[in-house]
């Protein structure tokens, strides 16, 4: 059957394929036939969400038939007191996924071009394609750089003319793990042109253990052109109810949710999101487990003679010094799912999330009987 429509899908959309997500345990499941699967393949808070955000969202489920706060005033009030901001210059979205879309159709198109740096989150790649904007790609930092594989901002900045409308930065980042001083930072923030909108993905702030890192939402006041992107899906446990969020200028905000349809996030992520943030307990449980449990994946790793790349996130990622998908086949038969990161064009690394310390453990032992 002919479908001479095909040919008029805008053109950016030709070149793209769909994000690769971390397998799911139910598949695996179904496919294997075995159960006590653990997935360490999308970065997941390993302790699931904090008890006060699953009884705050609990208490909305009985709403369900009523529409949600489409301007999430109470989320917003709890986002700005955190943050010391003003709630209008906070955008909420259907996960940080949801806030890059905004941005890519504020500001990128067709002859618009947005710069990325090589092994970069996917997503970047699918909202500027998806726009039939142009993507750019740096070279990153080589791998025996102090930050292998990392962001390299002078050859972000070499890439930036006057068609580049966006510049994605996730600071630290993922798949690599690494992450940007203040001092770059900052002095790539001086450099570029402010016509051109920079856009800071910050997923795993919490997690970062480096007091030369930079929390760009406290120079928010410095670069109107600035768009700084947090998440609830990582440190707070509530990837699967899709909360993320955006701060800006006032001027930038308006922009923005010109766009954006109302009723995002639905009323259960907004109830949950505002109590998640309030339990700091719980928040700080997840970042002390991740800090040791980095420590024993890492060395773990490196004991097994693998390379690790240096890591500010709740994952590692490793050169497995073979296909990586043949060592994802063989962990996943021992009921283990990573993340193979060939479509990022790591054909040799996976990236490892952090789990619970018999977790952790567990992966060690699979993964020395794998490579054996
Ligand atoms: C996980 C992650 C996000 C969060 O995405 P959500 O849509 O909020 O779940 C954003 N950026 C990076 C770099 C990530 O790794």
């Amino acid at each position: 059957m002919s479908n001479p429509w095909l040919e008029h899908a805008m053109p950016g959309i030709n070149g793209l394929k769909p994000y690769e997500p971390g397998k799911p345990i139910s598949e695996l499941e179904r496919e294997l036939g075995i159960s006590n699967i653990i997935k360490l393949a999308s970065n997941e808070n390993p302790l699931g969400p904090s008890p006060k955000a699953m009884e705050a969202a609990s208490a909305v489920l009985e709403e369900a038939a009523l529409y949600p706060d489409g301007n999430a005033f109470a989320l917003k009030r709890a986002l700005a007191e955190y943050h010391d901001v003003d709630a209008g210059q906070i955008t909420v979205g259907s996960g940080s996924d949801h806030i890059l879309e905004l941005v890519a159709r504020a500001f990128l198109g067709p002859g618009r071009s947005a710069v990325v740096s090589r092994y970069a989150f996917a997503i970047y790649n699918i909202v500027t394609q998806g726009a039939s904007a142009e993507l750019r790609i740096a070279e990153a930092h080589p791998a025996d750089h102090s930050m292998a594989l990392g962001h390299d901002l002078e050859a972000m900045l070499a890439l930036v003319d006057d068609t580049t409308r966006v510049v994605f930065i996730a600071n630290p980042n993922n798949p690599t793990g690494t992450w940007l001083k203040r001092d770059e930072l900052v002095s790539f923030l001086d450099r570029v042109p402010r016509t051109t909108v920079v856009l800071v993905d910050e997923a795993y702030f919490d997690y970062v253990d480096d007091p030369d890192y930079p929390n760009a939402a406290a120079m928010l006041g410095d670069y109107p052109n600035l768009v700084v992107m947090r998440t609830f899906s990582k440190a707070f446990g509530l990837a699967g109810l899709r909360v993320g969020y955006a701060l800006t200028s006032q001027a930038m905000n308006d922009v923005i949710n010109r766009v954006r349809l109302s009723f995002n996030p639905n009323s259960l992520a907004q109830a949950a999101a505002a109590a998640a943030l309030d339990d700091q307990d719980h928040l700080e449980k997840t970042v002390s487990l991740n800090r040791d449990g980095l420590k024993t994946l890492d060395a773990g790793l490196r004991a097994m003679g693998l390379t690790t790349l240096p890591s500010a996130c709740n994952f590692v990622t490793v050169d497995v010094g073979r296909p990586g998908r043949e060592v994802f086949q063989g962990l996943l038969k021992q009921g283990i799912i990573v993340r193979p990161l060939d479509g990022y064009g790591l054909p040799d690394h996976l990236r490892i999330s952090v789990g619970l310390p018999e977790q952790n453990e567990r992966l060690l032992a699979a993964m020395r009987e794998v490579l054996a």
